[in-house]
């Protein structure tokens, strides 16, 4: 017996059909902003399909962490599908384009470059003074 395809209801059908990528920015109340580490985290998790304590591994944070950053990540994500916004990762000052290193805070989202960042260091956000931060860093493409 082969499988039917079966309507799904669907409570509250999207405004619009589209969604891709764009080159110029749209205005601030139409965008959501992930953080880099977040969009690492969904990268990790569902597109390299790691589980999450590998994912957790190679982002150097706890696998509760981990959690917290991917959970925040799906909040926005679907924040975006659901109210048809654009999705701009945006780490403070660092240039996702290109490679960098640096860290970022779990307490305020804060992310920023620095050139001696390291997995082992500690270090205090810059922004709220927290302690809670994790190492960022990305090959030059
Ligand atoms: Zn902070």
């Amino acid at each position: 017996m082969g499988r039917r395809t079966r309507m799904r209801m669907v409570k509250s059908p999207p405004d619009n059909q589209y969604f891709r990528r764009a080159i110029e920015g749209p205005l601030a109340e139409d965008q959501i902003i992930l953080t880099v580490a977040e969009f690492e985290a969904l990268r990790l998790k569902h597109y390299i399909d790691l589980n999450q304590q590998d994912s957790a591994n190679k982002m150097g944070v706890s696998q509760p962490t981990f959690s917290r950053i991917l959970e925040s990540a799906h909040q926005k994500v679907t924040q975006a599908i659901m109210e048809g916004k654009a999705i701009k990762v945006y780490g403070g000052n660092i240039d996702v384009k290109k490679g960098f290193i640096g860290y970022g805070c779990l307490n305020c989202n804060e992310e920023w470059e620095d050139e001696s960042a390291s997995k082992d260091k500690k270090v205090n956000c810059p922004k709220c003074n927290s302690e809670k931060i994790y190492y960022l860093v990305r090959e030059p493409l």
